[in-house]
């Protein structure tokens, strides 16, 4: 029986769903098997569109139709929660099988902690991520440092550290580290990520530890829930499934991969905050960036942490309407009621016609406002900071101070 913590290798017994898998195909498999067999009403998968630098987001509902979304797509920087609120009412009536980033996940469980999604009908099949290159920045660095034309690659990948393409006439690699260093390469959050292997989710699938014969040909699959269990068990026994256990030194392997990921994220969070300048200099280059604003609301909209009918930044009271430069009340707004949660899902910064680095200022704060309380976003259904304020907790912080009001001895620097 396949228990919660099991490790494995899994492939699709479909030949077809295997051979178009990134690796295994068994994400597929199980998608397609969780619909056939009616555990779900659909699934909410990636599939490409016009090209492989064109991730279009497809709810299926015919089981024939699931291998179409089989493949990763590294330049599908999209974020499926707050699609699943906005356009299939929070999946409050259906149930929906989906393929989430470790940003997925986490944007799931916000939503979810701010009732505007039901996650008892979401059976989430977590993809570990090493991080996502945006479209326009994709091709841009394909004709520049690989020299080569993007309109003739057929497939890439971001594999040992480097991002690989396969052209009409070759293949090339370049080491990712090379890239970033001029400018190329993942998104930034991308770069500061540490949710690496998605064990929120119901499963966690991956090519990391995947060893031995069965190298390019299993997906790692972590079992994180009793209903990935079950899914899986299920997808054996009806034959759509073939696993084995995981080999040990692949599981060892693939633990050392993702230490090394967090620490590449740390030092990425160091350079990317310490560029951010202290003190004034910091507040300056904040009010200087946001002052650019057009207060097109993207950024509104497509936070996972913004569920609000009417955010306060479209009330006249807070913020003039018609006047241009906004005032900085307009971000303001956004770092007190989102920071707290931020899952550094880039959405912001990624869609922000004006190029602020959102995401940036965003994540500079959550993260020490996660050292500050404890409370990390996106990983479970505890409640965000200012939904439940503890008696205990208060009086210890105010303790802490040493001191009879919250002025002075908060912060460490101090
Ligand atoms: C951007 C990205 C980066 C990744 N980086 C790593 C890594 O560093 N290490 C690692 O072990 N594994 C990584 N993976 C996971 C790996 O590529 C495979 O998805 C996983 O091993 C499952 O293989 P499979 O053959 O079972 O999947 P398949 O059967 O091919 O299914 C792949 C699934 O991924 C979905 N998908 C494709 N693109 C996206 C996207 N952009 N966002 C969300 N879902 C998508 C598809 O809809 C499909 O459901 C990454 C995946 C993505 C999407
Ligand atoms: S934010 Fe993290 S999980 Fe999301 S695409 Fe980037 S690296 Fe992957
Ligand atoms: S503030 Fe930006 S990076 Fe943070 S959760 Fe919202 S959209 Fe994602
Ligand atoms: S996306 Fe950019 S321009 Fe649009 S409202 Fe947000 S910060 Fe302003």
């Amino acid at each position: 029986m396949v228990a919660k913590g099991d490790m494995l290798y899994a492939w699709a017994k479909d030949s077809e769903v295997q051979k178009k898998g990134e690796c295994g195909g068994a994400v597929t498999a199980l998608l397609k098997h969780a619909l056939e067999t009616k555990m779900v009403d659909g699934v909410v998968a990636i599939t490409k569109g016009k090209d492989l630098y064109d991730a279009v987001p497809t709810v299926i509902t015919n089981a024939d139709d699931v291998i179409k979304s089989a493949g990763s797509l590294h330049c599908g920087t999209l974020l499926i929660p707050k699609l699943i609120k906005k356009y299939l009412n929070g999946a409050k009536d259906k149930k929906y099988a989906v393929t989430c980033k470790g940003c997925d996940a986490m944007a799931f469980y916000e939503l979810a902690k701010r009732n505007q999604i039901n996650l008892d009908n979401i059976l989430m099949i977590g993809v570990n991520c090493g991080g996502s290159v945006s479209p326009v920045a994709a091709r841009r660095m394909i004709s520049e440092k690989f020299e080569v034309d993007p309109d003739t690659v057929h497939k890439e990948e971001i594999d040992k550290g480097q991002f690989i393409i396969e052209f009409e006439g070759g293949h090339k690699g370049i080491k990712i580290d090379e890239l970033e260093e001029e400018g190329y390469g993942r998104r930034s959050n991308c770069q500061r990520c540490k949710m690496k292997v998605p064990r929120q989710a119901d499963i966690a699938a991956g090519n990391w530890g995947v060893i031995g014969d069965k190298a390019g040909k299993a997906t790692f699959l972590e079992v994180c829930s009793e209903k990935g269990a079950n899914l899986i068990e299920s997808a054996k026994s009806k034959g759509a499934l073939e696993t084995e256990a995981a080999n040990p030194k692949g599981i060892e392997i693939r633990g050392k991969v993702e230490n090394a990921m967090f620490k590449l994220g740390d030092s990425c969070r160091k350079r990317d905050f310490e560029g951010l300048g202290t003190g004034k200099d910091r507040l300056k280059l904040i009010m200087t960036e946001s002052a650019k604003c057009v207060k097109c609301y993207a950024c509104v909209e497509n936070c996972p942490i913004c569920y609000c009918i009417e955010c306060s930044t479209k009330k006249p009271w807070y913020v003039a309407p018609g006047v241009l430069p906004t005032s900085f009340m307009f971000h303001l707004i956004r770092f007190a009621h989102v920071s707290d949660s931020c899952v550094n899902c880039g959405q912001c910064e990624e869609l922000c016609p004006m190029e602020i680095p959102n995401a940036l200022f965003m994540h500079s704060q959550q993260t020490e406002i996660e050292k500050m309380f404890g409370h990390v976003p996106g990983r479970d259904m505890s409640p965000p900071i200012h939904a439940l304020a503890e008696e205990k907790a208060e009086r210890a912080r105010l303790e802490a101070t040493g001191t009879d009001s919250i002025y002075i001895n908060i912060f460490d620097e101090e």
